[in-house]
């Protein structure tokens, strides 16, 4: 089949009332980023509350799906063939090849939609419908009728061409990126952070990201890996900002000055005071992490409790109530998962003690920080000033 425009149906940004042209505007900015990345040459438009993709050359249909159904804020997608006015019987011998094509399978039952957007097309909706209707049936007699619910709805639509269109591609919902300020992603190279990011970028966020590297002990390869996912993740939410900090001496630090068991809690305060320094730099209203309540010892409620207290910006973390397996459905499903359990090391799988807290108390995690006092504050700002940035493309 020859699709040459798609409808894009949104449904959350229509109710949001005065502002709805700022959503919609940025949703269409949005398409328009997309279609970019897609080989071909498309025009998008919005017209009466809707918006249309039309090609305007030939293009990989496949690749087109493959961008729109990454951009938030649409919750459908439907393939349109357009037919020029060329009277009725044209017309009706279009829609049953149409439905010839679409439909191999004749068992179904099915309803037309009539309408008439052109006032001076010669039949009411109503009317176009009921003939329309009457066609089909006669091609296929295998086909029924069923107003009330038909498995296939055939929309009929007289603008200043005839747009014909039955199959709708769900999108992936949420906000359209650009309408919520931004946020910065603690990214590391598991599925946790990704599929954090992403979950936030759904809700209209821009992202930035810091990743903690820690060479010689983690490698280039598993920084290569956070790039990866980072544009992984901006497919979704569009450029990423990538901070790359260099971790090491910070962690060597705390690794000879603190005990053991304390290690993943202190260096986790240390992260968030490093990203929350950038975030505030930048302008980003909170913070996001993959943690989710128990998954490992420093993320207990009594962990989390001790890691947030360093924090004055929100740290947001959308994953607080999902089971992994949840999470790695969401990870599979935005391709992010098969780069994720990439075998790299990351700095926390190194450092990591053989028995940590799990109900690290505040107190005496604060004490352990007394001993870093000497070098700390001139350790953070080298980590800092050194820092690595990169900006990734999707
Ligand atoms: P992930 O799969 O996201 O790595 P995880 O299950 O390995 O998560 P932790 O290692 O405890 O869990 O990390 C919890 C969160 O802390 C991560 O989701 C991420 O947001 C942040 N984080 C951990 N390590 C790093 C790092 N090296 N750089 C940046 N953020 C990190
Ligand atoms: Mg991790």
């Amino acid at each position: 089949m020859n699709y040459q425009a798609f409808l894009i149906k949104y449904g959350e940004i229509a109710v949001k009332g005065k502002n709805r042209h700022i959503f919609e505007d940025t949703l269409l900015s949005q398409l328009q980023n997309a279609v970019r990345r897609v080989e071909g040459e498309f025009h998008v438009s919005k017209e009466n509350g809707r918006m249309y993709v039309e090609a305007l050359s030939d293009y990989d249909f496949d690749e087109l799906i493959g961008a729109l159904t990454k951009v938030f804020g649409v919750v459908g997608i439907c393939p349109m063939v357009r037919l020029e006015d060329e009277g009725f019987e044209v017309l009706a011998a279009a829609i049953v090849s149409y439905v010839d094509e679409a439909y191999p399978d004749k068992n179904f039952t099915f309803k037309v939609n009539g309408r008439r957007a052109r006032k001076n097309y010669p039949m009411t909706s109503m009317e176009l419908a009921a003939a329309i209707g009457e066609k089909i049936l006669e091609a296929f007699p295998e086909v029924r009728v069923d107003v009330h619910k038909p498995q296939v709805c055939i929309n009929v639509e007289i603008r200043n061409h005839i747009n014909v269109y039955s199959t709708e591609i769900p999108g992936p919902g949420g906000m359209p990126v650009g309408t919520a300020g931004k946020a910065m992603l603690l990214l590391s190279g598991g599925i946790d952070s990704p599929v954090a990011g992403y979950m936030i970028a759904k809700r209209g966020v821009r992202l930035e990201a810091t990743y903690f590297h820690a060479p010689p002990y983690t490698s280039e390869r598993a920084k290569q890996k956070v790039i990866d996912l980072a544009k992984i993740v901006a497919r979704y939410s569009g450029p990423i900002k990538l901070n790359i900090v260099n971790f090491t001496e910070i962690q060597l630090y705390i690794y000879e000055k603190c005990p053991h068991d304390q290690l993943t809690i202190i260096m986790r305060r240390y992260m968030m005071m490093i990203a929350e320094h950038f975030a505030k730099a930048s302008g980003c209203l909170g913070l996001i992490t993959g943690e989710s309540i128990g998954q490992v010892a420093s993320q207990t409620m009594p962990s989390l409790a001790v890691t947030n207290e360093v924090c004055t910006l929100p740290v947001y973390r959308p994953l607080i109530g999902f089971d992994k397996q949840e999470i790695v459905d969401i990870s599979y499903k935005i391709d992010a998962y098969e780069t994720s359990i990439l075998p790299f090391e990351d700095c926390c799988t190194i450092f990591v003690a053989k028995h940590p807290v799990t109900k690290p108390n505040l107190k005496s995690i604060k004490k352990s920080e007394m001993h870093l006092q000497e070098k700390i504050d001139e350790m953070m700002q080298t980590a800092i000033d050194t820092t690595e940035v990169i900006y990734v493309e999707p």
